[in-house]
């Protein structure tokens, strides 16, 4: 049994930091015994989560998929049963449609599809699968989740970069703390502190970055879905909507016209209506994700003072409720 307050540090203000955070702060005995330094350096190390199309979805996971697909199986039901999100501001229900492209590939991620033709954009009956999904408008439901972390911990983040932690101090550009216990949700922004370098997983984690283009369809204001044909997805949301490809190279950050008319074609000729997006110029849409091999995350702790929630790669708004759930474990077990 611990009696003094524990000195906390989480290090990140994306999804997987502020999901963090929000659970800690739920936790009224937790949260009466901790003393918390809250740190992101959004400016010098910038993240991925404000740059995310956010789709929250169980299509194409297979539980059987190596360990990895049960545990996006329980980080998706965690993240759908999280109360907040089901009443946050800026996330919409959706239904997810995969349409068959007649590939093993597709037979072996969702099985096959059914004849469907009631979807507005469709010009022909098409094969598909459709799933639940949660649609969320980063812009909106950040801030807000933001300001529920402050109003339960009555702390603001501090704007510092962090180099290392021994195990004791943690130093960052504006000086030294003294914390016990370290939460590293830094993403793929983060410098590569000693217990990074050390630990085999943290070691081999990778920057990807991640692209999509943003048109603004007024006119589709009431249609929230999000759609995918092969490699290509749509996701439409109160006017906004994204067109992106899967995994990019290191040249993603650059606007791609000639990248974005292929998907849209390809769209197209399947009999997927595409004239809505003639003439309209997009939005380029894209930051850095993180991945470790074979896209497994990272979700555990480095040592006995560090716990990392990282690598969540395309479903970090989902894999971030499982960072918490562990975390929060990892964490009582040091209190109590
Ligand atoms: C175009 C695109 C589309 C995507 N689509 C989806 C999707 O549809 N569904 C989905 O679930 N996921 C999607 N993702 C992935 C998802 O957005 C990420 O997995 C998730 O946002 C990662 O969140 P995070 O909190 O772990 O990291 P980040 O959001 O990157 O946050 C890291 C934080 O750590 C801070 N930081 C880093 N280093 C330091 C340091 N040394 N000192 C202090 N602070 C530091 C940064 O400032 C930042 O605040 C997409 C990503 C992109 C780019």
């Amino acid at each position: 049994m611990v009696n003094k307050k524990l000195k906390v540090a989480v290090i990140g203000d994306g999804i997987s930091a502020l999901s963090l955070l929000e659970r800690l702060g739920k936790d009224e005995g937790l949260r009466s015994k901790v003393d918390l330094t809250w740190i992101a350096a959004p400016q010098k190390a910038p993240g991925c989560s404000y740059h995310s199309t956010a789709l929250i979805t169980d299509h194409g996971i297979d539980p059987s998929f190596g360990g990895l697909g049960s545990h996006l199986l329980e980080a998706l039901e965690m993240s759908f049963g999280w109360d907040f999100l089901n009443e946050a501001p800026g996330v919409y229900e959706a239904e997810h449609w995969a349409i068959d492209d007649g590939t093993d590939s597709f037979a072996r991620r969702y099985g096959r599809g059914h004849p469907e033709c009631e979807h507005f954009l469709f010009e022909r009956p098409l094969s598909c699968r459709k799933a639940r999904a949660k649609l969320i408008d980063v812009r909106v439901f950040l801030p807000a989740l933001k300001k529920r972390v402050e109003q339960l911990w009555h702390c603001d983040v501090k704007n510092e970069l962090v180099f290392n932690f021994d195990g004791q101090n943690l130093s960052t550009d504006q000086g030294i703390h003294q914390i016990d216990y370290v939460f590293w949700c830094t993403g793929a922004g983060v410098t590569k502190p000693q217990s990074f370098l050390q630990h085999p997983r943290a070691s081999r984690l990778k920057r990807v970055e991640g692209l999509a283009y943003h048109f603004k369809i007024p006119e589709w204001t009431s249609k929230n879905f999000a759609l995918t044909l092969g490699r290509v997805n749509i996701i439409s949301r109160a006017g906004d909507v994204f067109v992106g490809g899967t995994t990019q190279n290191e040249t993603a950050r650059i606007p791609d016209a000639r990248k974005l008319s292929e998907q849209l074609k390809g769209l197209s000729e399947f009999g997927v209506r595409m004239s809505e997006f003639k003439n309209r110029i997009p939005l380029f849409w894209g930051g850095p994700r993180q991945k470790g091999q074979k896209k497994k995350f990272l979700i555990e702790a480095l040592n006995e003072k560090e716990f990392a929630v990282l690598g969540t790669y395309k479903n970090g708004y989902s894999l971030s409720q499982l960072g918490a759930f562990k975390a929060h474990t990892w964490l009582l077990e040091k209190l109590y």
